[in-house]
């Protein structure tokens, strides 16, 4: 492991405490072989003068929910010093008033809730204080002879604690231990199942020892032969078969945490090799890498050696007796895994959101890697399972989770839409997404892969008239986000004006082939998997044309009536299946890449009026946007629409064509 110290960059920020701790932090939060995601915890011990001019010691000391790798000033919290100390020296404390006697010492009460280790890093006499859970120290202590090989590694460098509960007791433990004892001789201390803290007189010093300390594991590791990482047999993309066996896991695990779930497919070759040991159904459900992970991954995965049905039965009837082992009155949470682990082809996190997903999916590879690395030191040993009870079940750590507010209507559903880098597509797109669907977005523009990337979010590039690339972009979207829920049907061609006498073959079989066969095509290869969907919808998009046609419009209208009698076909086969497919017939949607300024003037010309006059030319005199139709369309995903199907919905301000 590399120090990322840079002198020029820190030379800015001297004589800065607060900052030069900020940018330390940053430094660790970017190696995640030392912290993921709001693991780990950093502070630096400072003088300050307060309102009246009196000096004050106050412990900066990361915020609860911030992140080490993005964190800011803001988020650190100013604590007094010797009040933190004091508390070390109770003989006990409950979480509840721990929190609230720390709150009560800050000297800036906007400021975030302390981490739970504010007491141990007050009572570490130094100003700088790094704390991480390092993969390749928790992986050496997490074998057999983990304490005896931690001193093997690190002489009388270090304090070894051994393993107890974070929070006031971890504190209080270390405070016991070291009451006589002379910090100077120590460059930091390993908790044993749990992490490693490095301090110093300066933030280069403390940062520095953390790298110098993990690279000494590392060294270890490799010197022992344990560092590498087999990997598993190249099984090739996923099968059809294996396509179906990912959409019902993500239909059983969903039903089991009782909400839609977003996959994520870790098929890289290191998660294959893990997952198709022939052991791995006995050394990846012994526990994980560091107790902080069970909030996001429960105490160990599923083995997805079976159906489906099978497996996320069997992990919940093992979590149910789990806690029923343990509980003292808590309220059982959902028995879902967080994370499969699938013989042959890798591992599968779930998340309510793709974003969570694929935090699960970096803690996952991390425990697969030094779950190998002690299972070659000769056998990894986690954590008795009440420990691991006692932390997720711990009210500090499961108020990590919440988040506050009502979830989005659409989290946690997947939605699938055509031509959708643009005009109405586009906006229904980025309405989905904003409404917490994960989306897959499809568009023969190049662009649409930019205009769609992140975690919750791919772009693919698919001509919907080219039936292999549909079939493909149908099964992309499972193997990125496990099921299908939503189909919007949009792609569409606004063919020029012919009348019929002028119509060419091109331009009728175009209209037809975009405008038509393509959705049907779309709906066979997406029906499979909207059975194993939550509320799953088609809804298409057709026109005005349908039930007013206009002169010159006849492969336009013509196709889209065609699709509007498709849906109606949908409709009756595929209720019994539970699943939706309703028509919008958007009329007028100007602000769409069709409508140039020069075709809208050159139409509001032929018909006598202004422009304003021609785009407002409906009952209601609106103007109809691609984000309304956005909104129509969200509305008939949810649940206002959850009894509605085969109804054709007008979006264009009102016709007397058509009403
Ligand atoms: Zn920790």
């Amino acid at each position: 492991m590399e120090s990322l110290w840079n002198d020029a960059e820190a030379s800015a920020l001297s004589g800065d405490a607060l900052k030069l701790r900020v940018h330390t932090s940053r430094l660790l939060g970017r190696e995640p072989s030392l912290v993921l995601h709001g693991g780990g915890n950093t502070s630096v011990k400072s003088e300050v003068a307060n309102l009246f001019g009196d000096r004050e010691e106050i412990l900066y000391i990361k915020g609860s929910g911030w992140d080490l790798a993005t964190i800011e000033a803001a988020g650190f919290a100013p604590v007094k010093l010797d009040v933190l100390r004091r508390m070390a020296e109770l003989p006990s404390l409950d979480d509840t008033a721990m929190v609230r006697a720390q709150r009560a010492a800050m000297t800036d009460p906007g400021a975030p809730t302390p981490s739970v280790e504010a007491i141990l890093h007050a009572i570490i006499p130094f100003p700088f204080v790094d704390h991480t859970h390092a993969d390749a120290v928790v992986a050496v202590t997490n074998t057999d002879a983990g304490e005896d090989r931690i001193r093997e590694i690190y002489g009388d460098r270090l304090l070894v604690i051994p393993y107890v509960m974070p929070g006031f007791v971890l504190a209080r433990t270390v405070y016991q231990r070291t009451r006589d004892l002379d910090w100077s001789r120590f460059e930091g201390m390993v908790l044993l199942h749990h992490g490693i803290f490095s301090w110093g007189d300066d933030a280069r010093t403390s940062y520095e020892r953390m790298i110098e300390l993990v690279t000494t594991a590392e060294n270890y590791l490799k010197a022992k032969g344990a560092w590498a990482e087999p990997p598993g047999p190249d099984t090739g993309p996923l099968a059809s078969g294996d396509l179906g066996k990912l959409a019902r896991l993500r239909r059983e695990a969903s039903l089991a945490r009782g909400r839609p779930l977003v996959t994520r497919l870790d098929g890289s070759p290191a998660a294959r090799g893990f997952a198709s040991r022939p052991d791995v159904g006995v050394i990846a459900t012994r526990g994980p890498l560091t107790p902080d992970h069970v909030i996001r991954t429960k105490p160990v995965p599923a083995i997805l050696a079976e159906e489906p049905g099978a497996a996320v039965a069997a992990y919940a009837q093992g979590y149910r007796e789990y806690f029923s082992r343990h509980q003292r009155g808590q309220t059982r949470l959902d028995p879902a895994p967080r994370w499969v682990l699938w013989p042959g082809r890798g591992s599968v996190a779930l998340g309510v959101t793709a974003k969570d997903a694929a935090i699960v999916t970096d803690i996952a590879r991390h425990t697969m890697r030094a779950i190998g690395w002690a299972e070659a030191l000769g056998g990894w040993r986690a954590l008795p399972e009440k420990d691991l009870f006692d932390v997720e079940y711990w009210e500090l750590e499961q108020a990590k989770l919440k988040g506050g507010g009502t979830p989005p209507t659409l989290q946690g559903k997947v939605a699938l839409v055509t031509g959708a880098a643009s005009g109405i597509g586009r906006a229904a797109a980025e309405a989905l997404m904003a409404q917490g669907a994960a989306l897959m977005a499809l568009d023969i523009n190049p662009e649409v892969d930019k205009l769609f990337s992140g975690a919750g979010a791919t772009g693919l590039i698919c001509d919907v008239t080219d039936a292999q690339a549909l079939r493909y972009a149908l099964e992309s979207t499972i193997v990125r986000f496990g099921g299908l829920d939503i189909v919007v049907s949009n792609a569409g061609l606004f063919t020029p004006t012919r009348r019929l006498e002028e119509m060419t073959e091109d331009l009728w079989r175009k209209s037809l082939d975009i405008n038509l066969t393509s959705h049907q095509v779309l709906f066979k290869h997406a029906i499979p998997y909207l059975r194993l969907g939550f509320d799953p919808t088609i809804i298409i998009v057709a026109s005005k044309n349908v039930p007013a046609p206009g002169p010159g419009a006849a492969a336009y209208s013509v196709a889209k009536a065609g699709l509007t009698q498709l849906a109606r076909v949908a409709a009756l086969e595929l209720a019994a299946d539970g699943i939706r497919v309703n028509v919008i017939h958007p009329h007028a949607v100007f602000d769409t890449a069709a409508w140039t300024s020069d075709v809208l003037e050159a139409r509001a010309k032929a018909y006598g009026m202004t422009v304003d006059q021609y785009r407002r030319n409906n009952l209601l005199g609106v103007e109809v946007r691609t984000k309304d139709v956005a909104a129509l369309i969200c509305a008939m995903a949810g649940p206002a629409f959850a009894k509605t199907t085969g109804a054709q919905v007008p979006i264009d301000g009102g016709s007397e064509r058509v009403v």
